[in-house]
Parts: C-alpha cells; sequence; structure tokens
C-alpha cells in the first residue's frame, strides 16, 4: 500500500504565502497529474512530497506514516525531473547503477536489475553508450531507468517531457503509462501541459493560485468542469465563455446574446433573471446551412482532417470545430446550433458550476 496524502498543507516562502488548506488523497497504485498554470504550486508541492521542500502547514502521509520530518533519501521515493542530470562520464549502464552501486548491492544483483529496466525502456542496445551519443528522448529513459531500480514506493515526476520535441513527447507519454501499467507503483506527475493530464492520468488535481479547483478524472474534468476556471484550461481549443441573462422566449430559457436567444438545458436551474456564463466547446457546435444563430467567419484554420473557424458573434470571438474541410472563407455569413444539452452553465458571480 502506498496511498498518500494531504492533510491540510500551507506553505509559505518567508512572508508570502503560495499554497493554503490542500487535502486530498491518492490513492495507491494510481497515477495522479498535478495539472495548473505556471506559477500555481505543482512543483512546490511535488517538492514537499519528495522532501526537498520543509512543509509550513498541516501533514503529508505516505502509506499511512507522517513524513514531514523524514529525510528525502529515507521517504522511499523516486523523483524525475524536467532535466535530466546524468552522470557524463558513465555509460548509461553505471547511470542506471549508480544509486545500487552506493548502496553496495551485489553486482550480479545489480547487473539483473539494470538489464531488467533497461528491457523495460527499451535501453537494452544502448547500455554501452554514454549519455552525449544518446537522443533526448533516450536521455529521459536512462533518467527513469534510475529511478526505477529503486523500487520505490511512489515516483514523482516533474514535468519529464518539457524538454522533448512534441512527437517524442507524445510517445514517452505512452511509455510511461505503460510502465506505470506494468508495474502499478503510485505516481504524481505534474505538468502544465492539459494533454499530457488528460491521456495519462488516473485522476487530475487542477490547481490555481495555490488551491486545488478541480479533482477528477479525465473525463469528469473535461465533461463536467467545477467553475469557469477548470472550463477554461482544459481543452484545446478552449472552451468558448459568453456572459448574459436568463430569459424566457417561447417557453424556454435562454440565454440572450444580440438578437439570438441560447437555449439552455431542459433540467437547467439556472433561475430567469439570473447572470450566466455559457460554455459551449469548440466541438460542440455545429456549422450548418440552418442554426439558431449565426455570425461572420473571421478566421479559418485548416489542420488537414478539421476546419477551426473563428466566428463574429455579435461582437464576440467564437471558436467552432468542425470535422472535415469547410468550403468557408473570412467574411462569409455563417449559421450554427449549439446542442442545449452539451453546454456547460457556470454562476458568473461564483464561476462555479450550476447543474
Ligand atoms: P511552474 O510550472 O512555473 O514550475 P508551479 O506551478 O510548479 O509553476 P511553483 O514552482 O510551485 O509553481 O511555485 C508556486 C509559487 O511559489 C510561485 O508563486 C513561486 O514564485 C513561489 N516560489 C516557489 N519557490 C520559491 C522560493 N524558493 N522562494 C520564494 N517563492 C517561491
Amino acid at each position: 500500500m502506498a496511498t498518500v496524502e494531504y492533510d491540510g498543507i500551507g506553505k509559505s516562502f518567508g512572508p508570502v504565502k503560495v499554497m493554503e488548506n490542500i487535502s486530498f488523497t491518492i490513492d495507491t497504485q494510481k497515477f495522479v497529474v498535478l495539472l495548473g498554470p505556471s506559477g500555481c504550486g505543482k512543483t512546490t508541492l511535488l517538492r514537499m512530497t519528495a522532501g526537498l521542500e520543509t512543509i509550513s502547514a498541516g501533514e503529508i502521509r505516505m502509506a499511512g506514516e507522517r513524513v514531514n520530518e523524514i529525510h528525502p533519501r529515507d521517504r522511499d521515493i523516486a523523483m524525475v525531473f524536467q532535466t535530466y542530470a546524468l552522470y557524463p562520464t558513465m555509460t548509461v549502464f553505471d547511470n542506471i547503477a549508480f544509486s545500487l552501486q552506493v548502496r553496495k548491492v551485489a553486482p550480479e544483483e545489480i547487473k539483473r536489475q539494470v538489464e531488467e529496466a533497461a528491457e523495460i525502456l527499451n535501453l537494452t542496445d544502448y547500455l554501452k553508450r554514454y549519455p552525449k551519443a544518446l537522443s533526448g528522448g533516450q536521455r529521459q529513459r536512462v533518467a527513469m531507468g534510475r529511478a526505477l531500480v529503486r523500487h520505490p514506493k511512489v515516483f514523482l515526476f516533474d514535468e519529464p517531457l518539457s524538454n522533448l520535441d512534441a512527437k517524442l513527447r507524445g510517445q514517452m507519454r505512452f511509455e510511461i503509462r505503460r510502465i506505470h501499467d506494468r508495474l502499478n507503483t503510485t505516481t504524481i506527475y505534474v505538468t502544465h501541459d492539459q494533454i499530457e493530464a488528460m491521456t495519462m492520468a488516473d485522476e487530475i488535481v487542477v490547481m490555481n493560485g495555490g488551491r486545488i479547483e478541480q479533482i477528477g478524472t479525465p473525463e469528469e474534468i473535461y465533461d463536467r468542469p467545477a467553475n469557469c476556471f477548470v472550463a477554461d484550461f482544459i481543452g484545446s481549443p478552449s472552451i468558448n465563455l459568453l456572459k448574459g441573462i436568463v430569459e424566457r422566449q417561447d417557453g424556454r430559457a435562454v440565454m440572450r446574446v444580440g438578437e439570438s436567444g441560447l437555449h439552455l438545458p431542459e433540467n437547467t436551474s439556472a433561475r430567469e433573471g439570473q447572470s450566466l456564463v455559457y460554455g459551449m466547446r469548440p466541438l460542440d457546435i455545429e456549422v450548418g446551412d440552418s442554426g439558431e444563430a449565426s455570425g461572420t467567419v473571421e478566421f479559418v484554420e485548416n489542420t488537414g482532417a478539421e476546419t477551426h473557424l473563428h466566428i463574429n458573434f455579435d461582437g464576440h470571438d467564437i471558436r467552432a470545430v468542425a470535422q472535415g474541410r469547410l468550403r468557408v472563407k473570412t467574411g462569409d455569413r455563417l449559421n450554427f446550433t449549439i446542442n442545449p444539452e452539451k453546454v456547460h452553465l457556470f454562476d458568473q458571480t461564483s464561476e462555479k458550476r450550476i447543474d
């Protein structure tokens, strides 16, 4: 069992409070991603977990035991950083073996463990090479090999893929997740990249300004964002958020934008007169000949498989994504429909989800 519990965690650097009252639990064997914009505190929380940063308030427990005062070396964790920090004068084998050699593990056992890690990481053919003769992705794998041979209770990753190009990042996402599924070691992974979070996590902890905005599976976070911040942070291209007031039109609740009344979901709890934020994901906007709303095309981007549109809708910039290649150009008038059941509604004052 290697649960990680955060109980009322706070952090101050001198007089500056950067985190307050963070409480949540990571179940054993889970892959949890701490996600948030730069400066939200995710690295600080990870470093407190590792013991590299003191804890100003609250308690961190691993496998039920308080670790606040335990030295990083004795926490039974292994951390992989953004910079791989390999020893340049050592071969891949020795880089991976280093921590075992320090612990005076028997040479044949070291060989067995390094070879096993190399096999998991597809590094078997590279054990005699030096870091300078490796690609960025291979170096990152060596860094992971060093973590694997320690068989820790918990893996901690701090933006491990930031230095890789987009294609390699995609491959390594898959490989890190595959390793997790093979070893089932509890993993905490820090990133500001929502794609990494969405594709790798069992659970995402969305952070902002030293607070937790939402915890949930990738599907929960995408399908039911708890507030405007999460809705805006998750999803690419990002969600359209329009402000307005609830009215009744032909017996149905709508949010008025200029001439158009945007339909609210059938069973909404939004009250007439309530100030709302109306969220529509670009993929949920259906462009066609007929539609309840219309606007002028301001910009068209063809990505190959999809057409990304910016539509001027009564002075608001609405992004829509259509499958395939639409024959539209800047200045065209376009109709669109929004399925009201796919709309995300937030109260304008609290910015919290309603319904
Ligand atoms: P990034 O993705 O940019 O690394 P982050 O979400 O990981 O951001 P942290 O590095 O945890 O954010 O920083 C959280 C806050 O704490 C920031 O406001 C940062 O300026 C502050 N901070 C971090 N380390 C220190 C420090 N050693 N001294 C003072 N302030 C710090």
